[in-house]
């Protein structure tokens, strides 16, 4: 059992009982927590581009072990990924949801478990018209973010936005969170650093 979320100092502190049922989203009493929002491809996978089937999907060696990590130290553990491949009709919709179910089983063998996924299928040039729209959820806009703290109890102060490109990190600034550019493979590490730092600057409770 993952400790207790803890807060950054004059940040909203979870309580001993937590504040379930704050949010109540998806219907469940959750506790406050931090979280990390984690880009997709180029941080989790090597990014090939318009990667959507399990064959051409390959982690980065340490990013299972680095979301495990996360998990066991009581962040929520999220996605936020752009996926115009739909858009532009190199691939569609179910693909996306098959490629993320493998990922959960992988996951999942590996103890290790995301919590949520936003992915946007959309592209302002898009050649599938139903999908040609300037939305507010591709990143570098916050629509992703934003729609997981609505849903999930998120210490907004206590939470990173990781991604590869600067688009995720002025995402994760849009949605008002400390964001982070870690080149390809470097997931792990930084994961490491991360949770080094908090464990030296967060007064036991
Ligand atoms: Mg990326
Ligand atoms: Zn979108």
């Amino acid at each position: 059992m993952p400790s207790p979320a803890r807060a950054v100092p004059g940040t909203p502190r979870p309580t001993a009982e937590g504040r379930e049922g704050a949010r109540g989203g998806i219907g469940r009493a959750l506790p406050w927590r931090p979280a990390v929002f984690l880009d997709r491809d180029g941080t989790l996978n090597h990014d090939t581009g318009y990667v959507h089937c399990i064959a051409d999907f390959h982690w980065f060696p340490g990013a299972i072990n680095a979301i495990r990590r996360l998990n066991d130290s009581g962040y929520y553990v999220f996605i936020v990924t752009n996926q115009s491949g739909v858009a532009r009709g190199i691939y569609d919709e179910a693909a996306i949801h098959d490629l993320h179910s493998w990922m959960n089983e992988e996951l999942r063998a590996a103890g290790a478990r995301i919590d949520d996924i936003r992915y946007c299928p959309h592209h302002p040039q898009a050649s599938i018209v139903a999908y040609r729209t300037q939305c507010s959820c591709r990143k570098p806009a916050a629509g992703m973010l934003l729609d997981l703290m609505d849903v999930w109890p998120v210490i907004r102060e206590a939470s990173v936005m990781i991604g590869d490109k600067e688009s995720d990190a002025v995402a994760g600034r849009a949605a008002g969170i400390a964001s982070a550019i870690v080149p390809a493979g470097g997931l792990e590490d930084f994961v490491a650093e991360l949770l080094r730092r908090r464990e030296a600057c967060w007064s036991p409770p």
